[in-house]
């Protein structure tokens, strides 16, 4: 096939700018990205291998390599791992599936120039594109395992790219990058000092379960023959001699040392190679279960949600590993998916290494160990309440619409996950209310705990049912998330107090001899407005089941109650949406 080029898809295209123009103050991270991809491509290769003898690809020396050449001012990043194809690389290099992008590329818009940009640009990660901050020109080499020919793509960034047909190249992928020429002098932006390089594998990718390797730095005379630079990229067969390389990190698998051997600054470059996110993690959460199933499990609650937590395909982040290995991304057996915001790795020592996700959803110690998984993340969850208040309320602003979602799911934590919740209320505007609070302040003879949905906090303040409520100074919680609608319905109670919504059947409000006087005073209205009554609800006809006197209003003459098994006004728009 002969070279063609083509144009970045428009989000590429504006992403790629923003690369050029160096937006992130830390340009450094552009090898841990690439890093990583070369990580996650060993990690594949190894999994396909073991699945397919057929692919012929030899595993016996998996290792990520990087090479510096200080004359001709490049980096190199070879991998010898699965590679990709030439319509691999035109999907996934050309442009960009994250659906989150084109969210966030408006929304920086919007934000040019502000701090409020700083904070966004820090939180989206850009992966391969991330080279052309220190690169003019970026060329990718690869070829696919089991495939015979290979794909030389070349860019700078502006705009277009070249894809080319390549007999002879190395199986897996490496990146040659040619540095910009501003960063030559400036010691602290040059990645052709294996110093530089070094320092950078050691701080944000000495985990990596694969040996990342410095090539042997030609010796200083012996340099120049010949710009020669996709050639030799296999095992040094010949030439180079006797030497080791060195390797440069430690390799260790940070979930199986003990916490005090690993700082927070490991754990965290940990996290944002699983997660993709730049962003450090809220919590940590490390569990060792010992005995006849033994795993390790490292996962983080990260400190904001992504784009697509709510749409559908939305990639779980919890990795099976078996004994090290890494096994699948996004294993669904084993966190709820109330919990799929939680990223992180399992490492399970008694896992057969071709384990399928059919036989994982079927396993006892796995459905054993995802309950207890649910368990640690929930008490996790709980501690940070007390401990870490400001960090407990930015995860349930984040979270907490999916947390709900295990109120309907999960029967048997539901105690767990009431006991962590929050929700706006009528006691206080600007801070949210957990049950227990609610409990505390209930008034004398007070029975349930009360409720109103709707579509935002003014709409539901504003309903008449909240009348006789705020005259009498009785907590409402205000219920806005869609997934509040469902759970309500399904929930009978919290610490032995019923939910009841205000909008729906009697409300009997006050105590009991409030009650009583009362009584004896609606009894006497029922008699006088009796027949107004039955006028009333005969002229309404099929509108309406009853019209009765209330005592739940005080300004509005009158309003629309559900019986207390009816759905409310905002379930039955739903259900009407869906055409039912
Ligand atoms: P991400 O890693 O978040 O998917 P990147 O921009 O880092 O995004 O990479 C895009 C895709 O390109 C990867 O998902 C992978 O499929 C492919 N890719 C990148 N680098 C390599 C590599 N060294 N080997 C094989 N595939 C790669
Ligand atoms: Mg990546």
């Amino acid at each position: 096939m002969p070279t063609e080029t083509f144009e970045f898809q428009v989000e590429a295209r504006q992403l790629l700018q923003l690369m050029i123009h160096s937006i992130y103050s830390n340009k450094d991270v552009f090898l841990r990205e690439l890093v990583s991809n070369a990580s996650d491509a060993l990690d594949k290769l190894r999994l396909e291998a073991l699945r397919d003898d057929s692919l012929g690809a030899d595993v016996s020396d998996l290792h990520i390599e990087l090479e510096t050449d200080p004359q001709a001012r490049t980096l190199t990043v070879r991998d010898n791992g699965i590679g990709m194809s030439r319509e691999e690389v035109v999907q996934l290099i050309g442009t960009i599936a994250n659906s989150g992008t084109a969210k966030f590329l408006r929304e920086l818009k919007e934000a040019e120039g502000s701090a409020a940009a700083e904070g966004l640009i820090g939180q989206f990660g850009v992966g391969f594109y991330s080279s052309f901050m220190v690169a003019d020109e970026v060329t990718l080499l690869t070829r696919r395992a089991g495939e015979s020919e290979g794909t030389r793509w070349t860019s700078d960034g502006e705009g277009t790219y070249t894809v080319e047909t390549v007999e002879d190249a190395p199986q897996g992928t490496s990146i040659l990058l040619r540095l910009k020429p501003e960063d030559s002098e400036d010691q602290l932006h040059d990645y052709t000092s294996s110093w530089k390089i070094r320092d950078i594998v050691k701080r944000y990718s000495d985990f990596i379960t694969w040996p990342i390797r410095m090539a042997a730095q030609p010796a200083p005379g012996a340099a120049a023959d010949g710009g020669d630079t996709d050639a030799d990229a296999e095992a040094p067969e010949d030439g180079k001699s006797g030497a080791e390389p060195e390797v440069l990190n430690s390799m260790k698998a940070l979930w199986a040392r003990s916490r005090d051997e690993v700082s927070d600054d490991e754990y965290h470059e940990l996290y944002k190679h699983i997660s993709h996110d730049w962003v450090d993690p809220l919590e940590v959460i490390r569990l060792q279960a010992e005995g006849t199933f033994e795993y390790q499990a490292l996962l983080f609650i990260p400190s904001h949600a992504p784009q697509d937590l709510f749409m559908q395909g939305y990639q779980r982040g919890v990795q099976l590993y078996v004994k090290r290995v890494f096994i699948m991304d996004d294993c669904e057996a084993l966190m709820p998916s109330y919990l799929r915001f939680v990223k992180g790795v399992v490492d399970a020592q008694d896992l057969s290494l071709n384990v399928s996700r059919e036989i994982l959803q079927q396993d006892r110690q796995i459905q054993l160990m995802h309950r207890r998984l649910a368990k640690k993340v929930l008490s996790t969850v709980k501690d940070l309440m007390s401990s870490a208040p400001d960090r407990y309320a930015t995860l349930w602003r984040e979270f907490g619409r999916v947390l709900k979602e295990g109120l309907l799911d999960d029967a048997d934590n539901r105690e767990a996950i009431l006991g962590v919740s929050s929700f706006a209320t009528t006691h206080d505007k600007d801070a949210p209310t957990t049950l227990a609070q609610y409990v505390e302040r209930m008034k004398d003879g007070q029975e349930h705990i009360f409720y109103l949905t709707g579509e935002s906090r003014q709409s539901i303040e504003n309903s008449p049912h909240m009348e006789a409520f705020q005259a009498k100074g009785i907590e409402v919680l205000l219920l806005t998330d869609p997934v509040d609608e469902v759970w309500v319905d399904a929930v009978p109670e919290f610490d032995g107090r019923k939910f009841r919504s205000v909008a729906k059947g009697e409300v009997d409000l006050g105590t009991e001899e409030e009650k009583a006087e009362a009584g004896s005073e609606r009894e006497k209205q029922q008699e006088e407005f009796a027949g107004l009554l039955t006028w009333m609800t005969a002229e309404l006809g099929d509108s309406v089941k009853e019209v009765r006197l209330s005592s739940r209003l005080t300004v509005s003459p009158a309003c629309i109650v559900s019986d207390t098994n009816d759905m409310t006004p905002a379930l039955e728009n739903i259900y009407r949406a869906m055409g039912q």
